[in-house]
């Protein structure tokens, strides 16, 4: 044991004893003599000395109270341990004090760390002052075997770096700096560290490709005019990496922004200068993530994650970067999901906050503060659209939270249909798959029916999903389970969200895509005359005081509101909720399913009475999110004429799944959850289809 007193710790004489004071909390120790004791005994309380040796001379009594006092330090946390030193030679120890210090005040064994990065062999290649300053920061912070190569030749670096070597020699520590020309020699060093322009982006990204397959560590540093970016490091066979960084700065840049930077990296781009200060912000940035990598102290703040510096102001930021589902590098390696699922909407709330940055995020942020909270709650969530961004608007009758919520899964249910995991799509013809062993649904048999003409022997991708309340595995085709996304491009299936759902958890996720999935099948019997589309009366909306509310709301807004209960979900609930001009002018619709008569009712008039507060206020129609239906005319429904029906009893998802089974009918899961959403272990994704038995040839 050697203890070493917290160098932010404070102690002051109290009449009670010594008053001790950390960062974070403070104590009193009792006794007379307590402050005498501690004022003596704190400069030796350096972790160079054992508490034997501390007490060697002391009497057993005298003994006791170092003891206790040491023990009492230990337990606050204003001393720790400081364990056995790794030996470090004298001139070392002595020059890089600063560094070892350092490492010691947030980790185990300084000395043994330090040794280590002073050990490592370090590749530096781009060019620019950002490199120079790099290259200087390493030596200055005692990594000191250097391989350098600058696109614009050694001259200029060797002669930049002769004082620091000098230096180093005049303290008899001796330093290598490098210049072996030709590509970098990347299996002899332990780490590379590259710093490129626009014209330097090609060959970094070939770096950043081979240090995610074989290593070494890399740290990446980039600029154009507008903003540097210092990471992510990139470790061989790690997640997220340096192309997922850049899936995302470019999703969420202005899209004219993002072109040039890809045409950058296929094609190369002119040489972009950096104002020298900012220059050295950079290299010394990377070479500090450098030496938290390399001694392993404290994670570099780039380990999955990107600093971001605006040259004009010197601004800086982190922003978290998540794993891309479509990286072409390292989609293959799995995420780890933070288990369990979130027990509450508060913990999802700050669980999906992870999916929200403004440079390198899933979504980019909330931009709501400006919105009418009144009457209805409502929540926007900007996003990276395909072409610019998107903004997701939803609705809550209680708190800005819950609409926050309904927004998220909105988008996580988009952007799962656009990014599903490809690597687990099976390209085959259902033919094949029958002979592997395999059961394929035919296209005919799944909900809504789409079926391209040479059905069975025609090769596409397939999914596996679960039938729920069972234990099978099938295949279904990925055009019909993911029809808004690139799968469908031959637009065989209708292009619809229907089925599709996020949830906290899978049995939410599972639930609510259940639901979904019938309404849309309600929806659609209902349309073509298959099952009915009974009005509900007002008087039996206002029934329930959350759905009188909004009642109420839409009066205000001066829309005719009309309300249909669709059989065809029995025993579940579908409601289409229109609302319109007293004219009949810009109906507005929305469709809910749900276990739950009321809530599925106040969910789809919430929905669409939040969507005339947006016409209201802002004079715009509000997007909710990839609609269910893209050309939905509600005239078109043919409500069936007669008195108000109850509302029906509440049901549970064993009970429908059993009323499917009655009708020869199952429901197919595909879980849709993307390995970025999976990494932040707020929402799973998936996509329920209902199976149906063929209909006849016609
Ligand atoms: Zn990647």
């Amino acid at each position: 044991m050697r203890p070493k007193l917290r160098h932010d710790v404070v102690f002051l004489d109290a009449p009670a004893g010594a008053y001790l004071r950390g960062p974070d909390n403070a104590f009193l120790i009792k006794g007379r003599s307590a402050f005498r004791w501690l004022t003596s005994l704190s400069p030796y309380l350096t972790g160079e000395h054992t508490l034997a040796q501390l007490t060697a001379a002391l009497d057993p009594g005298q003994r006791r109270t170092v003891l206790t006092l040491v023990q009492a330090l230990l337990a606050r946390g204003f001393a720790k341990d400081a364990g056995d030193r790794s030996p470090l030679p004298e001139p070392l120890a002595r020059r890089f004090a600063a560094q070892i210090e350092f490492i010691d005040h947030v980790a185990d064994d300084p000395t043994g760390r330090f040794a280590r990065f002073h050990a490592a062999r370090v590749a530096l290649c781009g060019g620019g002052p950002a490199l120079l300053a790099a290259a200087s920061g390493l030596l200055r912070n005692g990594c000191v075997q250097l391989d350098l190569y600058p696109d614009d030749g050694p001259a200029g670096y060797a002669e930049a770096l002769r004082p620091e070597l000098a230096e180093l020699d005049a303290d008899g520590l001796v330093a290598q700096v490098r210049f072996p020309g030709g590509p970098p020699e990347l299996s002899t060093v332990d780490a590379v560290l590259c710093c490129a322009g626009p014209d330097g982006l090609a060959r970094l990204a070939e770096l950043a490709r081979a240090a995610h397959r074989d290593g070494p560590l890399l740290v990446p540093v980039t600029w154009d005019g507008d903003r540097a970016v210092v990471g992510p490091t990139v470790a061989a066979g790690r997640t997220p990496c340096w192309h997922c960084a850049q899936l995302r700065l470019a999703a969420a840049a202005d899209p004219a922004v993002a072109a040039e930077f890809w045409r950058h990296l296929a094609l190369g781009g002119p040489p972009a200068a950096l104002p020298e200060v900012t220059a050295r912000m950079l290299g010394n940035a990377a070479a500090f993530e450098l030496f938290r990598a390399l001694t392993g102290a404290v994670a570099p703040d780039t380990a999955g994650g990107v600093l971001l510096l605006d040259p004009a102001t010197l601004e800086s930021t982190r922003e978290r970067v998540l794993p891309h589902p479509a990286c072409p590098v390292c989609r293959e390696v799995a995420v780890t999901e933070p288990a369990p699922p979130p027990a509450s909407d508060d913990e999802t709330y700050q669980r999906a906050e992870a999916l929200v940055t403004p440079n390198a995020g899933v979504f980019t942020r909330f931009v709501d503060d400006p919105l009418e909270q009144a009457p209805l709650k409502t929540a926007r969530l900007r996003l990276p659209g395909r072409r610019g961004p998107r903004e997701v608007t939803a609705f809550d009758v209680h708190t800005v939270m819950g609409a926050r919520l309904a927004a998220y899964r909105a988008a996580v249910r988009d952007h799962a249909a656009r990014h599903a995991d490809p690597a687990a799509a099976v390209t085959a013809s259902a033919a094949e798959l029958r002979e592997r062993g395999e059961h394929p649904v035919p296209w005919r048999e799944l909900v809504p029916t789409a079926a391209p003409p040479d059905a069975d022997t025609r090769r596409v991708p397939w999914l596996p999903a679960t039938v729920l309340g069972g234990a099978d595995r099938v295949l279904v085709p990925a055009a019909v389970a993911l029809p808004t996304s690139a799968y469908n491009a031959d637009g065989w299936a209708e292009p619809t969200v229907a089925g599709a759902a996020a949830g906290g958890s899978p049995d939410e996720m599972i639930d609510r895509a259940l639901a979904d999935a019938l309404a849309y099948h309600a929806l659609l019997a209902a349309l073509r005359g298959r099952a009915e589309a009974r009005p509900v009366g007002e008087e039996a909306l206002v029934a329930d005081d959350d759905t009188a509310f909004v009642v109420k709301a839409a009066h205000r807004f001066g829309r005719r509101l009309s309300v249909y209960a669709l059989t065809g979900a029995e025993p579940a609930h579908a409601v289409l909720a229109v609302a319109a001009s007293p004219g009949g002018d810009d109906p507005d619709w929305a469709l809910a399913g749900g276990y739950d008569p009321v809530a599925t009712r106040l969910a789809a008039v919430r929905d669409v009475v939040g969507r005339a507060q947006v016409r209201h206020f802002e004079d715009a129609v509000a997007d909710l999110g990839d609609p269910v239906l893209r050309d939905l005319d509600p005239a078109a429904l043919a409500a069936t004429a007669g008195p108000a029906v109850p509302a029906g009893a509440a049901t549970d998802r064993a009970a429908v799944l059993a009323a499917l089974a009655r009708r020869g009918m199952s429901a197919l899961l595909v879980e849709t959850t993307t390995r970025d959403v999976r990494a932040t272990g707020a929402f799973r994704s998936g996509v329920v289809l209902l199976r149906r038995p063929a209909p006849a040839a016609d």
